[in-house]
């Protein structure tokens, strides 16, 4: 049995996800490349073992109980689970006009989505010598911080999800599972229309140092690149 480890990463076909699945195979992760288009997860897989990593793919999309489950199946080992797949819905997101299809299908990738992965694969995850699960959230999400333009759905989904990484910390406060959220700051991706400076690399830092913890490192936290990020 190889001592190698293995990383789950949803969402890793592009943006953040493909930089985290980098970052994690660089440093000697084997990286199981989690996303929904069969033709945009070979050609990520591709990319990563062009730079030498050792990927494969595994069909997933986060919003389907079967895909999970199946993708749950698929996988023999698994020591880190990074959920990045992300949306932001459809605008506008004025709470006042909210069309409630739109939060919910928000929250079906941004939370629950989360949710049946982390619960698929926990089985797997105990038996790592170190678990680590790490949420890629948003200081969008921080109810001190109040970032960002007006999004009564993504923003909520997100303060939603870092409730949640707070609940799934204290119920592994009896064992080696270490879950925690992150912020990987306004990042040029095609969810952000490429505007910002900050690269994929620049935003996947924060959560390939969660997802490489030690065994002491923090529990139940929201960070970014500058520490602690308020809820
Ligand atoms: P992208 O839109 O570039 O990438 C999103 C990824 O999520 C894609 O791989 C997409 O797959 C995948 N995805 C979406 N829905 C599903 C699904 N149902 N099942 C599986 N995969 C899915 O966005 P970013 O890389 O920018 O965002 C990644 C994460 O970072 C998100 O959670 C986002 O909220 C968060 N974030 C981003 C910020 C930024 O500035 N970019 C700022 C703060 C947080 P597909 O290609 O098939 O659509």
């Amino acid at each position: 049995v190889s001592d190698k480890k293995t990383a789950l990463v949803t969402g890793a076909n592009k943006g953040i996800g493909f930089a985290i699945a980098e970052g994690l195979g660089a440093l000697g992760f084997t990286v199981a490349v989690g996303a929904r288009d069969d033709v945009r997860r070979k050609e990520a897989v591709e990319r990563l073992r062009a730079k030498g990593i050792d990927a494969f793919g595994v069909a997933l999309d986060v919003t389907s109980d079967d895909s999970v489950t199946e993708a749950a199946a698929a996988l023999d080992r698994l020591d880190v689970l990074v959920n990045n797949a992300g949306i932001s819905g459809s605008w506008p997101q004025d709470p006042t006009t909210l069309d409630l299809d739109v939060v919910r299908t928000v929250l079906d990738t941004n939370v629950f989505g989360v949710v049946r992965v982390t619960n698929a694969v926990l089985p797997l995850l105990r038996r790592s010598p170190s678990p680590r699960i790490v949420n890629v959230s948003s200081n969008m999400g921080s109810l001190t911080l109040q970032t960002g333009p007006v999004m009564a759905a993504y923003a909520p989904s997100k303060t939603m999800l870092n409730s949640l990484t707070a609940q799934y910390a204290r119920a592994f406060a009896d064992t080696n599972v270490i879950v925690n959220a992150c912020c990987p700051g306004y990042v040029a991706t095609d969810f952000t229309g490429h505007a910002p400076d900050r690269t994929p690399e620049q935003g996947a830092a924060i959560a390939v140092r969660l997802a490489t913890l030690p065994d002491d490192g923090p529990r139940g936290g929201f960070f970014d690149d500058e520490g602690v990020v308020p809820w």
